[in-house]
């Protein structure tokens, strides 16, 4: 099976400072891929870089046959893949349902198209149904990161990137979040990455996981086999 999205020695820099460093990642259809890594180590970085969103100095980043690199954000968009990014960013003073119409900015939907979408958000995330006219400032840190998922998937995407979606929520919270995350993966069919503080959970629900440190791939592999070796476990789990 060839990856759908697939990195290939990708370098990245902010200036003249180089964040990654031969970056190697591939990503399949079905499949859910995390990645961890200390804070500073370039997960959020590798996104921006896939997103088109910060400078790669050599290297490739192929999407569904297609070569990304010095492709705009909106084209990246357009071409399948939606981004979810930390801190949520929705829109503060926008209602819940203007977020979710700017969530298909970039495709160019029938009025009916918009409804059919929207209608599978409402099933999907019911609570943003109950508040569409609420500015979506105003709403819970667990709301707005729901928005935020459901503003990505607005796109219709082919896969779905997601940075630290946990990030701040009560422990209760963070459940719900990762059931729409097992959702988007088993309903909706899409391959999911994601960029997660807790290495737990990150392995927990993904099929591969790759390790970050100082801006290269330390360790990659199942996700299923790092959660059980011991420089993972003690560097990451806390022993
Ligand atoms: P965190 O979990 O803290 O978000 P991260 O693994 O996502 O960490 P990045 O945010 O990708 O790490 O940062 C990687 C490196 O790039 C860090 O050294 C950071 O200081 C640097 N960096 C990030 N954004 C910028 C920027 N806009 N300009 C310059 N350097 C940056």
């Amino acid at each position: 099976m060839e990856p759908i999205l697939s990195l290939k020695n990708v370098c990245s820099y902010y200036d003249k400072v180089q964040v990654l460093y031969d970056i190697n990642v591939d990503v399949y259809p079905g499949e859910i891929v995390s990645v961890i890594g200390a804070n500073g180590a370039g997960k959020s970085t590798m996104m921006k870089t896939i997103m088109g969103l910060v400078h790669m100095g050599r290297g490739q980043v192929t999407f569904d046959g297609k070569k990304l690199n010095r492709m705009h954000a909106h084209k990246i968009c357009k071409a399948g893949i939606a981004y979810v990014p930390e801190g949520r960013e929705v829109f503060p003073n926008m209602t819940v349902l203007e977020n979710l119409e700017m969530g298909a900015y970039c495709r160019s939907y029938t009025a009916a198209q918009m409804n059919e979408k929207l209608e599978e958000m409402y099933t999907m995330f019911p609570r943003l149904k109950e508040r569409l006219k609420q500015k979506a400032g105003s709403m819970s840190g667990g709301e707005q990161q729901m928005l935020a998922i459901a503003r990505g998937l607005m796109s219709d995407p082919s896969m779905v990137m997601l940075d630290e979606p946990s990030l701040g929520l009560a422990p209760v919270i963070v459940d719900d979040v990762f059931d729409v995350i097992h959702n988007i993966n088993t309903v909706k069919k899409l391959p999911v990455i994601l960029v997660e503080q807790n290495a737990y959970m990150a392995l927990s629900i993904s099929n591969r996981c790759y390790v970050l440190e100082n801006g290269r791939i330390a360790h990659s592999g199942k996700s299923s086999e790092l959660i059980q070796s011991d420089v993972i476990r003690e560097t990451y789990l806390g022993g």
